[in-house]
C-alpha cells in the first residue's frame, strides 16, 4: 500500500499570510493555520518521499509521524516550493545522499545558487533530473511521473507531478497560469479530456484564487492561476467516471478557506472536493 498526505493546503506565503491585515488573516485561529502545499508519499517498504521543500518542514513532519525520508522532488523554484531545502542540512536534518528529482532547469538553478549547491557538493542531495513524460521509481510500489504544465519561468520551468501506487495515481499540480494554455500545450481539448488522458484517479489541482477579481492592486483577470470558479465552470458537475478533484494551493484571500462559504458549497455541491490539511489517499 502507497499512501500519500497532503501535508498543506495554501499558497506560497502560507495562512496567515505575513502583513495581511485583512479579515481573512488578522486574529485567525492557530486551528486555521495553513502551510504551504507540500506532498507526503509512504511507499511500500515504509519509506518517505517528499514533494516540496517548504519552510513549514518541522510541522509537517509532526503531521506526517517523521517516517524515514528517502527523496524530495521539486516542481518548480517559487519560494513557498523551497524555501525549506536549507532544513535538510547539517544545522538541522543533517541528511545524507537524498535522491532530489527535479527538472534540468531547476538542477540548473540549484548549482547556481551556492547555499543550495554547497549542500550537494556535501551530499546532502543527489540531484536526478526527470523529464516530462517520463517516471523514475521512487520506492516500492511508487512511480513518480512529471508533467510540465506552463507557469511563470523566471527561474525555473515548472513540472506536475503524478504518483503511480499500485492500484491508482494521483496528480499533484500546484501552479500552472491558465488553462487556455495548459490545454494547448497538452493538446487536450478539456481538463477532463486532459486528466483522462494521464489516467490519474485523483487530481489535486491550483485552486490558488476564487476569482479573476480577489487582489485589489492586479488587473482584473491578469491573476497568474486559473480561477476556480472558471475550473468548476469548465468541468460542469462531477460524472461518475470522473477522476476525484481537489482544490489546493489556496490563497489566503480565498474564501474556500472557510467550509460555511458559498463558494465551498458550490464546489462541492458540483461533486468536487476542496483539500484539507492532512487528508490521506491510499493508492
Ligand atoms: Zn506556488
Ligand atoms: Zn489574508
Ligand atoms: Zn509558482
Amino acid at each position: 500500500m502507497v499512501t500519500v498526505t497532503l501535508l498543506g493546503t495554501a499558497q506560497d506565503g502560507g495562512r496567515p499570510q505575513p502583513g495581511c491585515q485583512l479579515d481573512c488573516c488578522r486574529g485567525l485561529n492557530p486551528d486555521d493555520y495553513r502551510h504551504p502545499v507540500s506532498l507526503g508519499i509512504l511507499d511500500q517498504d515504509g519509506n518517505g518521499h517528499i514533494i516540496e521543500a517548504t519552510r513549514s518542514l518541522a510541522d509537517q513532519l509532526n503531521l506526517w509521524k517523521h517516517p524515514p525520508i528517502h527523496s524530495v522532488a521539486l516542481t518548480h523554484a517559487h519560494f513557498g516550493h523551497v524555501d525549506g531545502l536549507g532544513l535538510f542540512g547539517k544545522e538541522t536534518l543533517n541528511a545524507k545522499g537524498l535522491a532530489l528529482y527535479l527538472s534540468s532547469s531547476m538542477q540548473a538553478l540549484v548549482e547556481a545558487t551556492p547555499q543550495w549547491n554547497l549542500m550537494v557538493n556535501d551530499g546532502v542531495f543527489v540531484p536526478q533530473p526527470i523529464v516530462s513524460g517520463h517516471h523514475v521509481r521512487l520506492g516500492e510500489g511508487c512511480l513518480l511521473e512529471a508533467v510540465q504544465v506552463p507557469h511563470r519561468a523566471e527561474l525555473s520551468d515548472m513540472h506536475a507531478f503524478i504518483i503511480r501506487g499500485p492500484n491508482r495515481s494521483l496528480l499533484f499540480l500546484p501552479d500552472h497560469d491558465r488553462w487556455s494554455t495548459t490545454l494547448a500545450f497538452h493538446e487536450s481539448a478539456s481538463i477532463r479530456a486532459w486528466l483522462n488522458s494521464m489516467k490519474v484517479d485523483i487530481a489535486l489541482i491550483d485552486g490558488t484564487f476564487w476569482s479573476a477579481d480577489e487582489l485589489s492592486g492586479r488587473n482584473q483577470g491578469e491573476v497568474p492561476h486559473p480561477p476556480v470558479s472558471e475550473t468548476i465552470q469548465r468541468l460542469g458537475q462531477r460524472r461518475a467516471d470522473d477522476p476525484e478533484i481537489h482544490f489546493i494551493h489556496l490563497n489566503h484571500t480565498n474564501p474556500l478557506h472557510e467550509e460555511e462559504s458559498t463558494q465551498y458549497h458550490e464546489v462541492t455541491s458540483l461533486g468536487w472536493g476542496v483539500a484539507q490539511q492532512g487528508m490521506t489517499f491510499t493508492l
